[in-house]
Parts: structure tokens; sequence; C-alpha cells
């Protein structure tokens, strides 16, 4: 509590410090984005929300009457929230300067997602938390209940239980909830969610998954069009933009990309090393292993993390056309397919990471584990095991949200850069495409 001038000009002092640090970091990473060679043009509106958010410290860029809810997780519907007339905006955080701050709330072994979080809220200084008129946190490890139980503290919180196994009672149950976010969602925006709003939300965020299918059968396609760092910042990006404003901008940049498969071009003629990243979260800013991947002479290939492709891979499918059967449709979508550990069965998992090693060609995979996060911790040895049987090289690399680890990530990553090399055939030149 601030009891005196000095004490508030110490807290000013302490805020002052606290955006610089915060602003000069992002401002860091969104600059090593920007010098990766290859971007595909229409990458602007991508870059620019992530520098609204970070660098100048804005909400999104929505009209001040509209509402925003927060999210903590993938398996929460954000079709509900558009059909309650909000916006939703995804507050899993990779920023370091928050992530100091958490540390000295949070206990020393949770996980540094968490940490960012209750850093940011603590300081109450980013207007993308302190906007929101609610905030829904599905329970789905033990950081992520207690953050809900502290964010509690400052704001209005909704838990939601996530189940472990994805059974017919566990649908059951999950529609249950979901019936209850709409009667929360209702009194924070003043708004009903009838038949035609949530049939509105669906037609808004099927757009946004058009688009995502689009690019990633474009990326599937003809390897070497785009580098998985671009491609990261594109996905991390639409946590903070409405899904029809991001679903044009991605527009823009499938077209770009398509017009790129047309001529032949591509990132490189090289046959860079082609790595899958998987794993606990990579959230802006916190994009320094894709970075130092593609840095350090391999290509992100693909990616099966909650900030990349997974959010948004699965569409609803309706099957009764009632205001329940598109309740039951985003039930199913969010528990069945989702390939999440926090799930008892890593069946799906490991049936999803060999899809995504066939289709797109990968010849070793990165995964990566935040330090304290035990839900993807404890599937690394049998997906060690299962890449095994196919011979696909796997690495473990455990990070942390600092620079600290960077130099040692760097070495790890070259070698494993190296092995991959060891093992392809002698590279042939390719006459047939044009390097960009
Ligand atoms: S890692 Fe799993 S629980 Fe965490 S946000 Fe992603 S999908 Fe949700
Ligand atoms: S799943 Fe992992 S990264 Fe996500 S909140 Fe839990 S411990 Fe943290």
């Amino acid at each position: 509590m601030i009891t005196s001038s000095r004490d508030r000009e110490r807290k000013e002092r302490q805020d002052k410090r606290f955006i610089n640090k915060e602003t000069q970091t992002s401002a860091k990473y969104l600059r090593r984005i920007e010098e990766l060679s290859g971007a595909p043009s229409g990458m602007r509106p991508f870059l620019d929300t992530l520098r609204r958010i970070y660098v100048e410290m804005k909400g999104i860029d929505i009209p001040q009457t509209e509402k925003t809810i927060g999210t903590y997780c993938v398996m929460v519907p954000q079709e509900l929230i558009y059909a309650a007339g909000a916006v939703p905006v995804k507050l899993c955080s990779g920023n370091y300067t928050a992530f100091f701050i958490g540390d000295d709330i949070a206990p020393r072994d949770a996980c540094p997602l968490v940490k960012a979080v209750a850093g940011f809220k603590h300081t109450g200084l980013m207007p993308v938390y302190e906007k929101c008129s609610m905030m829904i946190v599905p329970v789905t490890c033990d950081c992520k209940k207690k953050i809900a139980g502290m964010l509690g503290n400052y704001c209005d919180v909704m838990t939601m239980h996530i189940p472990t196994t994805k059974g017919d009672d566990d649908i059951d149950e999950y529609v249950s909830q979901l019936y209850d976010f709409c009667a929360r969602l209702e009194h924070a925006t003043g708004n009903k969610i009838t038949y035609d709003s949530l049939a509105e939300a669906f037609h808004k965020t099927g757009r946004a998954q058009y688009e995502l299918s689009e690019f990633i059968r474009l990326k599937k396609q003809m390897p070497y069009l785009i580098r998985g760092t671009h491609a990261m910042t594109i996905m991390n990006a639409a946590a903070y933009m409405p899904a029809e404003v991001w679903a044009d901008a991605l527009r823009s940049v499938n077209m770009s990309l398509s017009i790129r498969a047309m001529k032949g071009e591509k990132i490189t003629n090289k046959k860079l090393p082609r790595i899958l990243l998987t794993g606990s979260p990579i959230v802006y800013p916190n994009v320094k292993i894709p970075l130092l991947i593609e840095e350090m002479g391999g290509i992100v290939a693909g990616d099966e993390t909650c900030m990349g492709e997974r959010g948004m891979w699965d569409p609803p499918v309706i099957t009764d056309n009632s205001f329940d059967g598109m309740i039951r449709a985003l039930a199913n979508r969010s528990i069945r397919p989702c390939p999440c550990p926090t799930f008892a069965d890593n069946t799906q998992r490991i049936y999803r990471l060999k899809q995504l090693i066939k289709e797109n060609q990968i010849q070793g995979v990165i995964y990566h584990v935040l330090r304290g996060c035990l839900v993807y911790d404890f599937e690394y040895k049998r997906i060690e095991d299962e890449l095994g049987k196919l011979d696909v090289p796997v690495i473990r690399l455990e990070s942390d949200y600092n620079e600290e680890d960077v130099e040692q990530l760097r070495i790890r990553i070259e070698a494993f850069i190296e092995l991959i090399k060891l093992r392809q055939p002698p590279e042939k030149r390719s006459e047939d495409s044009r390097e960009l």
C-alpha cells in the first residue's frame, strides 16, 4: 500500500523502470524477427499488433465501447465470447520483465508463463490485462489453478474445469460448463447470447480457420516457402487481433505465398534441416528458440504448440443445428482433438506429432520444456521412445524466461542441426526454384 509521497515516488520509479525494460526487450525480439530474411509481404499487421501491445503498451485495436475477455487456453471457445459481443484476448505470457516481478510473487518452481502473468497483473501497467472485463482460466495444471486464485484478487475470474479424459461423460460435463460460461459472459458484457449471435460468431472464427487451413496447405505443398519464426509470429499475433481482422491479414499473406509458390520462389535453395518444434507454449517475446534455430541454419518447418497452429486447427463440426448443437460442437472441438499433455492419455499427441513429421518432411524434433512445466516434461520420455522407432532425432531443451540460457541453448541447437546435416545425403543444387 502506498502511504507517503516517498512511497509514491518509489513506485513511479519502479513503474518507469519496468516500462523501459519491457518495451526494450519486446522491441529487440521484434527487430530480430524483422531482420530474418524471407518474410512474406503482408506480415506488417501482425508485427504492428505485437508492437502495439508490448512496445507501445496499448490495448487491442478495437472501439473503446467493445469489451475484452481474457482467456488462458486454446480450450476456451472464442465463439462464445464473440457471441456475447466481446473480443477474446489470449493472456498467456512470454514476457521476461513481467517474469522477474512474478518470480518474487509465485513459488520458485512455478512455470515462467504463470510467473509472467502474475507479474503483469501485479504491476497493473499492461492495458491488455487491465482492460479485460473478465478472465477465464481453465484449470489444466496446478500452475493454472493457483494463478486463477491470484488473478481473482484483481478482477472477475471464472475457472473452468478441463476433463482429464475425453469420454462422452466428460463432454457432457464440459457442455454444462460452457452454459455456465455463457451466463457469466452475459453478466460481464450485458449482452444476451442468442442463436443468431452464436451463428454469427461461428462465421467469424470460421473465416480465420479457413485462412489458417490455406496457410498450412501452402506451407506443406512447397517446403521452404516461409520461415517458421514468421509463421509463429502470425499465430502469436492472433491472441490480440479480432478473428475477422486476423483472417483478412492472413489472406494477404496467403496471396503472397501463392504467388511465391507459382513463381517457384523459396526462402532458400539450400536443404536446411527441417525441424518440428513442440512442447511448452512459445509466447512472444519469448521466441528465442525458433529464432536461434533459424539463425543457426535450421528451419522450423512445423510447430505443435498451443500459441501456434494447435489453437485453430480443428474447426467445430455441427451435426445438430440447434443452439445446444452448436454448444456441443464447441465442447467436442475444444476437448476431443486437443493434443495437450494435460490429458491423461497422450496417444493422440503422439499420433499428431507423427502426422506433422510426415506431412512436413521433418528431420528432427526439438521438444521445448519451460522450467517447472511438469505436464510437458512428463511426456518427453514416451515421445523420445516413439520417435526413436521412426529414427527421428529429438532433443529436450529446457528454458526459462531470461537470456542467461541463450548461449547454452545456442550450443545445443547448433549441435542438433549439425547432427541432422550429417544424416542427410549430399546436397544437390535445385535448378527449378529461385532463392528470395
Ligand atoms: S499448453 Fe495445454 S493447457 Fe496450456 S494453454 Fe496450451 S492447450 Fe491450454
Ligand atoms: S501447461 Fe506448463 S506452461 Fe502452461 S501453465 Fe501449466 S505449467 Fe505453465
